[in-house]
């Protein structure tokens, strides 16, 4: 093990002169044969060879829906069959290659005389077929057809006539849309949705030819619902382990029936609906993830609330995790997204295309979507160029861009049930405080240019995640007991993990635990309730020399976290706690116990596997801070637990998200830049390019390289192939880069 690390550090110090000779070339005047030696000039790092090649499966075979790699959707509303030239929004989509296209039913307005009854008709439909019209001009270029409904709203005829569909607040007085009262918000669990929402597909499907079947504004995304309606009383409070599992029984009960009836005319159409939220979805993706055909998510970009510019590549790993390879698209807004937005205005074109980007790297579908299409076709023009150019581009490199599987050899645990119900320390806000976990956990993972999965906790069985080298798990505080022997079994298998704070006090029903559920595995005992900070936060020690140390000098404190659980003493500890003190006044502010025995790091090594525990809620805290200290630790703890371990190696400057495909063709590498100024907050404006990358991969044995080609410079590059060690330079990336590598 000691061996390993010293090769890697050594690589690690071979390569950064290497990247800065390199940076000195000039790219754009040297030779690539030049690059290509000065790249495989440095010393090899510490890769592990890529799992032998997946058997080749014929497209054709596939479901239709997999082979869709780009949808369009103007998103209509009222006023468009006064103000739509239905040509021209037809033309504009199949230019931009678009292989399907969303089209409104609706739900809340009616876009065709619908018979049904409260199917209220836009009061600019005239009695016009604006949806058939719309479906014939997709039809007749080519283009598939969603047809799209809204079943969240409606309006006070029907709900005069049923006041059993409302949602209800806890005064039982009936809830209304925030920005439009005239609509009343719909309960799930009512008639509403077993009769009204079915005689609408019915009524579709017997008047036209749709593709399939899609539900926006339900299920409820990012939260679970609270209502008080008859029904709903009879039901466990809201936010309860309980009513998520109710809710979550309602959720697939509805979606197999209304799937059902889409398949009454066609036996290759489905039904889906709005997900999204990435690892605070509303229903249990695992489950959800087996029955999906098509996973929608309405990730349509950056907020002031979820602020950090990888927010669409987060929900790429998620739909990755939890459709196995089956459709996933990602809605992007073409339109300007936040707190304060404008839907009918483009948004800057950097962040427009980032978005994008990221959905491509994290192999999701390109879904790209604007709101209205006043005066003929759009009154703010400006997204479409940048859509039908980006569209076309990705078109020329479908083969490359559609993933078969991941190559990270690092999982982490995304702890659904956690991110929904899990109560964090008293001062903390619920919701931002598992957001912030993750992204902190994320945001150190790519800044150490990890490859890296997620995994849900349900789907811990060996065979999934025998892959990783290391499981992380980031608080993930409720954990059942047979969850927990899951992990068991795949530490015994030869697995490490790194958990930190509350993982597994809590079980699958909330039930806090008096001890941890996994102590024996992360060799812990708990000895208090968790303490927060008041003034400094807690210090830890530097006790004794460790490899999670490397890097750290001249000091013997280092920052622990914002909050701990208390453990128990461990023998020859690496780090201890120098518990929180005054920060104010000055006077007060040194620690009244400077010393004590209680563990900031619990490490463990058994056979291959190694264990990490963090008493501390350290990828928070770092997501807070943004403290250095934070960021090595976890850097280097991970290093360790993965034995050093790399299954691609990409060496350079900026901050970056790296993800690693096997493909049809071979291997893509993904490089999204995000080295801005606007990577935590507000929307990219411009690009801030790279200098050289240079990518090391071990390939299986046998297997040959015939070309590396960049796609979004539209080149090919020289690459060095010895034995099965492929080296290659990429010489700059702009705002994204993909490596197809071809093999045969
Ligand atoms: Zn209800």
């Amino acid at each position: 093990m000691k061996s390993n690390r010293r090769t890697f550090l050594k690589t690690s110090a071979a390569s950064l002169p290497l990247a800065a000779a390199i940076q000195a070339l000039n790219p754009a005047t040297i030779s690539a044969e030049t690059i290509a030696d000065t790249a495989t000039s440095g010393t090899v790092p510490q890769l592990t060879p890529l799992p032998a090649r997946l058997a080749p499966v014929e497209s054709s075979t596939l479901p239709w829906q997999q082979n869709i790699r780009r949808v369009g959707q103007s998103n209509m509303t009222e006023h468009d069959p006064a103000v739509m030239n239905i040509e021209e929004w037809a033309d504009y989509w199949h230019s931009a290659s678009a292989d399907i296209v969303f089209i409104s039913v609706t739900g809340i307005l009616a876009f065709y005389p619908s018979k049904v009854r409260f199917h209220r008709q836009g009061k600019f439909l005239n009695g016009r077929d604006f949806f058939g019209e719309c479906v014939a001009a997709a039809r007749k270029r080519g283009m598939r057809v969603v047809a799209r409904m809204s079943p969240d709203l409606n309006w006070g005829d029907a709900l005069d006539a049923h006041p059993e569909w409302a949602m209800r607040d806890a005064n039982g007085s009936v809830l209304f849309s925030d920005e439009d009262p005239r609509l009343f918000c719909t309960c799930m669990f009512t008639s509403y949705m077993d009769d009204y929402v079915p005689a609408i597909m019915r009524e579709i499907n017997s008047l036209y030819d749709v593709d399939c079947f899609y539900t926006n504004g339900w299920p409820p995304i990012g939260s679970l619902p609270d209502c008080h309606c008859a029904i709903c009383s009879k039901l466990p409070p809201s936010n309860t382990t309980a009513y998520w599992r109710a809710f979550n029984d309602r959720v697939l009960e509805l979606w197999h029936k209304y799937d059902a009836i889409a398949k009454e005319k066609k036996p290759d159409s489905f039904y889906f609906a709005n997900l999204g939220g990435n690892v605070r979805c509303g229903p249990n993706l695992a489950r959800l993830g087996k029955t999906a055909a098509w996973f929608q998510a309405d990730n349509q970009g950056r907020t002031s609330e979820n602020p950090a510019v990888w927010g669409c590549s987060l929900q790429g790993r998620v739909c990755s995790a939890l459709m196995e390879g089956k459709f996933a698209a990602n809605v992007s807004a073409a339109y300007s997204t936040g707190t304060v937005r404008w839907r009918n205005a483009s948004k800057n074109p950097a962040e427009a295309r980032m978005w994008l980007n990221e959905t491509l790297a994290s192999g999701m579908a390109l879904y790209y979507h604007f709101i209205g299409s006043e005066a003929g076709f759009g009154e703010d023009r400006r997204w479409q160029k940048l859509g039908s150019d980006y569209f076309q581009w990705a078109k020329k490199h479908d083969a490359h861009l559609k993933p078969r599987r991941s190559l990270a050899n690092i999982g982490v645990i995304m702890g659904q049930s956690t991110q929904l119900l899990y109560p964090p320390p008293a001062a903390a806000h619920a919701d931002d405080y598992m957001r912030e976990t993750t992204h902190g956990i994320y945001a150190a993972l790519l800044d150490g240019r990890f490859a890296f999965d997620f995994v849900h906790e349900d789907r811990l069985d060996l065979e999934r995640i025998g892959k990783y080298r290391a499981l992380l798990l980031p608080n993930i505080a409720m954990l059942s007991d047979r969850q927990c022997q899951q992990i068991r079994d795949y530490v015994r298998s030869g697995g490490s993990i790194m958990a930190s704070f509350e993982t597994s006090l809590y079980d699958e029903n909330l039930q806090r635990r008096q001890e941890f559920a996994l102590a024996d595995l992360l060799g812990i005992s708990k000895a208090g309730d968790v303490i927060g900070t008041n003034g400094n936060a807690y210090y830890a020690r530097i006790e004794r020399s460790h490899p999670i140390l490397d890097g750290f000098s001249n000091t013997n404190w280092l920052p622990g976290a914002q909050n701990r659980v208390p453990v128990r003493s461990v023998p020859d500890p690496v780090l201890t706690v120098v518990p929180g003190f005054v920060q104010y006044p000055p006077e007060l502010a040194y620690p009244p116990a400077s010393h004590t025995d209680e563990p900031a790091v619990v490490l463990r090594e058994v056979a291959s596997s190694r264990v990490a525990y963090f008493p501390g809620d350290i990828e928070r805290t770092f997501w807070l801070t943004g403290h250095g200290d934070l960021l090595r630790l976890l850097h280097n703890t991970i290093r360790w637990i993965t034995h050093y371990e790399a299954v691609v190696h990409v060496d350079g400057d900026g901050f970056v998200e790296l993800l690693c495909w096997e493909t049809t063709p071979g291997y893509a590498i993904h490089l999204l830049n995000y080295t801005n100024p606007n990577a935590h907050h507000g929307w990219l404006s411009t690009v801030y390019p790279l200098g050289p990358q240079t990518v090391s991969m071990t390939l299986p044995s046998g297997v040959k390289v015939k070309a590396v080609d960049l796609l979004r410079s539209e080149r090919t590059i020289p690459f060095r192939l010895e034995g099965s060690l492929l080296r290659f330079t990429i010489p700059a990336v702009d705002d994204y880069e993909i490596a197809a590598v071809t093999v045969g």
